[in-house]
């Protein structure tokens, strides 16, 4: 009893353990993402606290955080972590997690050297990655596909995934898919025979993993490096970068790659007759892919090892060497190797004058050597017809961007055109429309709208009126003033005419000191009201502010619609009652 409820007490509030849960798990992620080994024991930590709130997803993610820590230095247990994380995963029905959790397994398969397991582990991996639609974990998928390929031969294929796969490299991925991404390219492109852009995979690898100090990334980063540079004859800077990468490994223990590295500095030091240095390292390579398993590594270090003996003067060393390369070499079905094997016999026999013997084994050379020369110039052919199509696909896109980009500018030129003939033609309009002096309405304008309020008002009779303005003795402004001041005073006017009317009537000048307004929905007597206040406002202007001692008025007569049949007649009966007005002593409204 005393035991339950202290267990009780030990178990925190839903809220509390939640948050000490997500804690937890961003911290082992973390971890996991700059490779730091302490993850472990933050993965227990969070696993411990996702089982007590009851929580799969959390569980799954921290059991692939650590995952991807471990696995290639303990394999198994990763393997363990990652399969319980996966069933974990696909019963959440967490698409991304199973994705990821795939790729992973796929990997596992590549750090075993199962060319079988890993064609398969990456189609899963694709399709599920396919299926969770996340960009990162079909980027994965892609470059392990690219690797099964290489393995298998296809490099057509292997190809086109790389570019699946580092074709959308995003820089807010995780350093440490980034710098696997980059490095399983370069391996890739080693493979393929381009070392050149293999190098410059590897370097942004590097790049990479020496920024986020990725240690493991690091590593296998450098140790493809160092080949590559070996490869581009860049001997010294090859071995510089093999020897660091030696070293980190030696400091953490990584038993795997301490046994490539030293194969392959072993190899280069029996090239530079540094035979004796190189058959030691040699032999612990042997001794570590022996411990391994890494048939592989077993049957070139046997090689390797077979030359330093022969070098040495060893023949016998030598011939049980090439013996044993031949035997791990048949048993893992690896034909390069044996191809090797059986050269190097045929010349030890030969040297033996044992003819017989080095005959057999030339054939066995020879004809391993055509097998894999045709494999290999097919998959070359492949490759090219690829490369071509690949590229004709590209200058295709190419051609299609530049047509685009014209097509956009001659688009934008027509509606810069376009839009250039617009105003011109508006302000064609509006100069055609407007009096040059006064900027009213000229007398074409006015007769247009007046055409259509005659033919309006037929159709649905309203009433309206115009008025006929004319400037008093304007002869006399003239001659007293000047012509330039007679022009401002028919400026002012019209200002003032605008000034005194409603927007909806218009003022238009018919020429001269003479102007016209009309007024929609204006009859008669209510015309010649505004006609009346408008006289008087142009009478008691200042003018003086023209010129000084000028004064204006105007005479005005006024006709309504009703009064005319058509626009010509109403006007003349405007004009008349206008003469009127001058009659009766102008200043005045008729
Ligand atoms: P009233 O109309 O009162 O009978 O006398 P008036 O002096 O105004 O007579 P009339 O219509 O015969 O003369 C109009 C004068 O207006 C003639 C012309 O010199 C002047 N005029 C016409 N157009 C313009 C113009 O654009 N600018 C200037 N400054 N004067 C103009
Ligand atoms: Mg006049
Ligand atoms: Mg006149």
């Amino acid at each position: 009893m005393q035991h339950v409820s202290s267990d009780l007490r030990s178990v925190p509030p839903p809220e509390e353990l939640s948050e000490r849960l997500a804690t937890a798990l961003q911290e082992t992620e973390r971890l996991s993402a700059h490779e730091d080994r302490r993850v472990r024991q933050m993965a227990e930590v969070t696993v411990s606290l996702a089982q007590q709130a009851g929580e799969i997803v959390p569980q799954a993610r921290a059991r692939l955080a650590l995952a991807w820590v471990i696995f290639e230095n303990e394999p198994d247990e990763a393997a363990e972590l990652i399969g319980e994380a996966l069933r974990q995963a696909t019963q959440a029905a967490h698409n991304g997690l199973v994705a990821y959790a795939r790729c992973l397994l796929a990997r596992l398969a590549v750090i075993s050297g199962q060319t079988a397991l890993l064609m398969e582990r990456a189609g899963e991996a694709l399709s599920a990655a396919e299926g969770a639609g996340v960009a990162e974990h079909l980027a994965h998928a892609h470059s392990l596909q690219s690797i099964a390929h290489i393995l298998t031969g296809n490099y057509a294929q292997a190809l086109l995934h790389l570019e699946r796969a580092v074709g959308g490299l995003n820089p807010a991925w995780p350093p440490t898919l980034r710098a696997v991404l980059l490095a399983d390219s370069g391996a890739t492109m080693n493979e393929i025979g381009r070392p050149h852009d293999a190098r410059r995979f590897l370097e942004d690898a590097l790049r990479i993993a020496e920024q986020h100090g990725l240690r493991f990334s690091k590593i296998i980063t450098q140790l493809n490096l160092g080949t590559t540079l070996l490869q581009l004859g860049e001997g010294e800077a090859g071995e510089a970068v093999l020897r660091s990468s030696l070293q980190d490994v030696r400091r953490g223990g990584d038993l795997r790659w301490e046994a490539y590295l030293l194969a392959t500095l072993g190899e280069r030091a029996v090239q530079l007759n540094q035979v004796q240095i190189g058959r030691e390292q040699l032999q612990q390579a042997l001794n570590l892919a022996q411990q391994q398993g890494d048939a592989s590594l077993m049957a070139t270090s046997h090689l390797q090892l077979s030359r330093a003996c022969a070098a040495l003067g060893q023949t016998q060393e030598a011939q049980q060497h090439l013996f044993a390369a031949l035997m791990v070499a048949e048993q893992a079905g690896q034909q390069n190797p044996a191809a090797q094997a059986h050269a190097q016999l045929a010349q030890l026999y030969e040297a033996q004058r044992d003819f017989e013997r080095a005959l057999r084994h030339f054939r066995l050379h020879h004809d391993l050597i055509l097998k894999l020369r045709t494999e290999e110039a097919q998959r070359r052919a492949q490759l090219m017809s690829l490369e071509r199509e690949l590229e004709l696909s590209r200058q295709a896109a190419q051609v299609q961007l530049q047509l685009n980009a014209e097509l956009e500018a001659s688009n934008a030129r027509l509606r810069q055109a376009n839009d250039h003939a617009l105003r011109q033609s508006d302000k064609l309009a509006r100069i055609a429309h407007l009096d040059a002096l006064t900027k009213v309405a000229n007398r074409r304008r006015f007769m247009q709208v007046l055409s259509r309020h005659v033919q309006g008002a037929r159709r649905r009779p309203q009433a309206f009126s115009i008025a006929v303005l004319d400037a008093d003795h304007f002869k006399h402004v003239n001659d007293r003033f000047g012509h330039p001041i007679g022009d401002q005073v028919l400026r002012v006017l019209a200002r003032l005419l605008v000034r005194l009317t409603r927007s909806g009537d218009m003022v238009a000048r018919l020429g001269g000191e003479e102007f016209v307004i009309l007024f929609p929905g204006l009859d008669r007597t209510q015309a010649h009201e505004v006609a009346e206040r408008i006289r008087e406002a142009v009478s008691t202007h200042r003018w003086t502010s023209v010129a000084a001692g000028l004064s204006v008025t105007i005479s005005i007569g006024v006709a309504e619609a009703s009064e005319a049949c058509g626009k010509e007649r109403l006007l003349a009966l405007a004009d008349e009652r206008l003469y009127a007005a001058k009659q009766a002593g102008r200043n005045r409204v008729r």
